[in-house]
Parts: C-alpha cells; sequence; structure tokens
C-alpha cells in the first residue's frame, strides 16, 4: 500500500502515476487517484495500477494538484467502491489514507446519527466525514478541522486531503505510517517512502508522527498537532534511481 501526491506546475495525473507504479511493490489491491480541474474528480478501479490507467485513456486529466493512492484492503472488501481517494459527503473533500483508524466505528455511529451517508465499508472514509464534520460544527479551516480529528482518532495512518475550495494546497499528516516529501522548485512531492520522488528532487523532508503538513507549491509548513510550526529539517538523498 503507498500514496503519492504532488502540487506544482508539472501535470499531476503522470507524476502519481508513475509514483504509484514505483510504489507496487509494497503489495495492494487497487489503486485511485483525485485530481482538480474545475471540479475535484476521483478515478479508482479494483486491481493494478496499469487497469487504472487503462481505464482513464481519453479522459482530460489535466491538474497541476492531484493524491494518488494503493490500497491494501483493512475494512471492506477490495472493490472499486473501497478504494481510494475517498470523498466527503459534501463533495469538497478527497482523501487517501494508509493505515488503520480502531475507533472508526464509535465516530461512524455518530456521524449516522447525524444524517452522513456512506458509500465504502472503509474506515478512512469515517475519518473524512469526521473531518467535514468538525470543520462545519467549527466554522474553522481544513488544517484546523483535521488537527482536532486526529487528536480523536485512535490507530496509525497517513493521510493526503485535497480542497476544492482550495485548490493550491494539500494537507497531510501522519502516525506510525510513513510519509516523505520531496522539495522542489515551485513544487513538492509526497510520498510513502522517496523511490518515487528520487528522480525530481534530491531533497527530502521525513515527518515524524503527530505532525502535519500544510503543502503549497512554494511553501511547506510543518506543524505539530498542538499548532506549533516546526522547522522542516531536509534530507539529502544520495541514491539513485
Ligand atoms: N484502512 C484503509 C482501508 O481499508 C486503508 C488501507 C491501506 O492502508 O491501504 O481502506
Amino acid at each position: 500500500c503507498g500514496i503519492v501526491a504532488y502540487i506544482g506546475p508539472k501535470e499531476a495525473y503522470p507524476v502519481i502515476l508513475k509514483g504509484l507504479k514505483r510504489l507496487e511493490y509494497r503489495g495492494y489491491d487497487s489503486s485511485g487517484v483525485a485530481l482538480q480541474n474545475g471540479d475535484l474528480r476521483v478515478y479508482k478501479k479494483k486491481g493494478k495500477v496499469a487497469e487504472l490507467e487503462e481505464s482513464l485513456v481519453g479522459k482530460d486529466l489535466h491538474s497541476n494538484i492531484g493524491i494518488g493512492h494503493t490500497r491494501w484492503a483493512t475494512h471492506g472488501e477490495p472493490c472499486d467502491r473501497n478504494a481510494h481517494p475517498h470523498m466527503s459527503n459534501d463533495g469538497r473533500l478527497a482523501m487517501i489514507h494508509n493505515g488503520i483508524i480502531e475507533n472508526y466505528a464509535q465516530i461512524k455511529s455518530e456521524l449516522l446519527k447525524k444524517g452522513y451517508t456512506f458509500t465504502s465499508d472503509t474506515d478512512t472514509e469515517v475519518l473524512l466525514n469526521f473531518i467535514q464534520d468538525i470543520q462545519q460544527n467549527n466554522n474553522c479551516g481544513l488544517e484546523e478541522a483535521v488537527r482536532i480529528a486526529l487528536k480523536r482518532v485512535v490507530g496509525a495512518y497517513v493521510i493526503v486531503l485535497m480542497d476544492k475550495d482550495n485548490p493550491d494546497t494539500l494537507i497531510a499528516a501522519r502516525k506510525g505510517s510513513p510519509l516523505v516529501i520531496g522539495v522542489g522548485k515551485g513544487e513538492h512531492f509526497l510520498a510513502s517512502d522517496a523511490s518515487p520522488i528520487i528522480e525530481y528532487t534530491k531533497e527530502v523532508v521525513y515527518v515524524n508522527d503527530y505532525e502535519l503538513a500544510v503543502i503549497k507549491a512554494d511553501e511547506l509548513i510543518l506543524k505539530n498537532l498542538g499548532n506549533e510550526k516546526i522547522t522542516p529539517y531536509i534530507t539529502k538523498l544520495d541514491m539513485e534511481l
């Protein structure tokens, strides 16, 4: 299972697709991408990354921001519907997740009482709608809502979110699952390990547990869950392709 994301001047889809292929060795049962060109669009499919690619031939995939995922099912069978990215009920947020949200059942029952609906059987879709709900109730920004949600979550995760209303920003966080951010010139690459990043930049930041990143093409802000800024520590990769 793995995640890849991109923000910057390049076409996001080819970068993400190639990255997902580089992460195939980690094992997975389905894959998907979210892209934004006016609308937020999600494409996902059970099976190999090549099958996702095949299903997207001829589609307009233009986007300078995107998230991609290979799934290893833990909650819900492998199928198109359970593949990531997932969309929030309001259609505004798309999210990918590797890991497990252990207390998802309790959060899900709270959300069901509030009228939320679910199109998948995943713990991921529960966390995503929980984030949407917190944002609505607190009338706060997405970053703040993610922070509040993660304080209540038990489990392991790396998550990356796209927001239809903020197409110049990615939000990512991790605890227990790996996240590497590649720092390019006016662009950023996110991945589960450095293999999808190395051909574009040798400068990377290894995100630590309980850290949240707000990523724009030309800006990377790292914070802890207490909303304090952390100076990103840039490591130089010396591995070759
Ligand atoms: N728990 C999530 C799911 O079953 C994520 C699995 C993964 O790490 O790929 O969809």
